[in-house]
């Protein structure tokens, strides 16, 4: 079959710009995709960090000196090229020092809409400039949510962009991109305001990730469950009239797992590769990890391991009162990683204060940590109130480091309730977001901790699992064909 065209944006690629598991999908989302023989321009915001950080850019000449009108402002700029590692895919960075010349990849300034909607504009803008026809545009989140609307208006006139189609995935319905109305005149469409939700206008504001759902041909979101989630009240924030709406153009696609960063054969960032067939280097890493964090070394201590945004998403909540409590009946280490609310980073501060010698916690963002954890640690907690895919399960389960997790999202589509009886599944699934659900999870991998045989076994149906891009991407094709 003849290759695609697609041209894909993102307001995040790894390893360039990341705070989240957007910025994993969609620099291996295009790599797999290049692989597969696409042809794909990758689009992204040239930020200050990733201008000052150690890459090689290229600067494209054809695009010199692009202008784009806003309302009455016009906005100049440049594209730098620079490829993705171990991969051919180049990623095309719009340079803008105006709008992206900030120490933070996300702002809360005034024009927070102008540096996003800017991205939309320059995407379309080079591949005129390039000649380049996209057979679909692949936006993602709220920040790309306007390119189909401008797309059918600002670029209509282009024959160039007769053929294309649209694609909006949904990464996280809670962040939805919303502005004051009186934006709309700076956006660069002629009598922009019909175009945007009259409920929301009544309200005084213009959704972006609204009017992406609006306006795309095809809707996905990162799994199937997540795709009926959002359609209820519950978890759609409000989008969910749209979605049902839309439910014959909306379909779920897990995202896959790039294992040439995330598996312990291949992982560069850990101290001791190891394998299904050979896990001996799990126990130098579980050793590697307590020494990094300065907690005493016991071999037959299970290590819990988190990795996450501090967020009320994440659903530390239901931790609160389990894990002091366990903490000191059961000798046990808990590793944690990651910053956020105030509220959630002070519970493990106070925790790594209440056992010093159990928990460590850093807060920074630190890429080899976060590898060790998934490396080091025995089990990995992830209760969500809500996940749209969830990255660290499907990492935790390629390293054997199993999984106590919500059934919500992507991780009831990932993650297989174990069961002693048959050691089929591959880790621990609690339903309702509640402490004591939380707590019978957790009592239930202990146990099986304490059962070597059973565990060992678990570890095996774990590492056994595959959600690799070279499968996922396929999932992608096929929707881009059905266009
Ligand atoms: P989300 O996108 O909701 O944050 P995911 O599980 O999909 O959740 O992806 C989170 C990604 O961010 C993972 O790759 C995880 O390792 C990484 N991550 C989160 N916090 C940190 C941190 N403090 N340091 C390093 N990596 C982090």
């Amino acid at each position: 079959m003849d290759p695609l065209k697609i041209c894909l944006l993102s307001s995040e690629v790894t390893p360039f710009a990341k705070t989240g598991g957007l910025a994993d999908v969609s620099a291996a989302l295009a790599g797999a995709l290049k692989s597969r023989g696409h042809q794909v321009l990758l689009f992204m915001p040239l930020y200050e960090r990733v201008e000052k950080g150690d890459w090689k850019f290229d600067f494209v000449t054809e695009l010199k000196g692009t202008k784009v009108s806003f309302g009455e402002r016009e906005i100049e700029f440049e594209v730098f090229t620079t490829a993705l590692p171990n991969s051919k895919q180049l990623v095309h960075m719009i340079h803008c020092p105006e709008l992206y010349g900030r120490k933070e990849i996300y702002t809360q300034d005034k024009d927070e809409h102008l540096r996003f909607a800017l991205l939309s504009r320059a995407a379309l803008d080079c591949c005129q400039r390039l000649g380049f026809a996209p057979d679909v545009i692949h936006c993602n989140d709220w920040h790309t949510g306007l390119l189909p609307l401008y797309l059918k208006t600002v670029y209509a006139w282009d024959k160039l962009f007769e053929k294309t189609k649209t694609v909006m995935t949904i990464h996280n319905i809670a962040y939805q991109g919303m502005f004051p109305a009186d934006v709309i005149p700076e956006l660069g469409l002629s009598d922009g305001a019909k175009y945007f939700d009259q409920a929301d206008r009544d309200d005084g504001l213009v959704n972006f990730l609204r009017t992406g759902l609006t306006f795309a041909d095809k809707l996905t979101t990162v799994s199937a469950t997540y795709a009926h989630e959002i359609q209820t009240a519950e978890l759609g924030m409000g989008l969910e009239g749209l979605l049902q709406s839309r439910a014959a153009d909306l379909s779920g696609i897990v995202n896959g797992v790039d294992y040439a960063d995330w598996s312990p054969q291949k992982d560069k960032l850990i101290p001791h590769a190891f394998s299904p067939k050979d896990v001996s280097g799990k126990a130098l890493n579980k050793r590697a990890l307590l020494d990094y964090l300065r907690l005493p070394h016991d071999a037959n201590v299970p290590v819990l391991g988190v990795v996450s945004r501090m967020t009320a998403q994440k659903g530390f909540d239901v931790m609160f009162d389990v894990l002091p409590r366990r903490l000191e009946e059961h000798d046990m280490r808990l590793t944690v990683l990651g910053s956020g609310e105030k509220k959630y980073e002070d519970f493990f501060r106070w925790l790594k204060r209440e056992f010093p010698t159990k928990v460590g916690f850093e807060t920074e963002f630190n890429d080899g940590l976060a590898h060790l954890i998934e490396a080091g640690a025995d089990i990995f907690l992830m209760p969500s109130r809500y996940e749209p895919c969830g990255l660290n399960q499907m990492y935790s389960l390629k390293y054997g480091t199993i999984p106590i997790v919500r059934k919500t999202g992507g991780l009831a589509d990932t993650v297989e309730q174990f069961d002693p009886a048959t050691r089929k599944g591959t880790g621990f699934v609690f339903e309702h977001f509640m402490p004591s659900a939380f707590q019978w999870a957790f009592d239930f991998a202990l146990e099986t901790y304490a059962d070597s045989d059973a565990w060992k076994q678990l570890m095996q149906n774990a590492m056994a699992c595959d959600t690799s891009w070279d499968k996922q991407v396929l999932e992608y094709e096929k929707l881009y064909r059905s266009l």
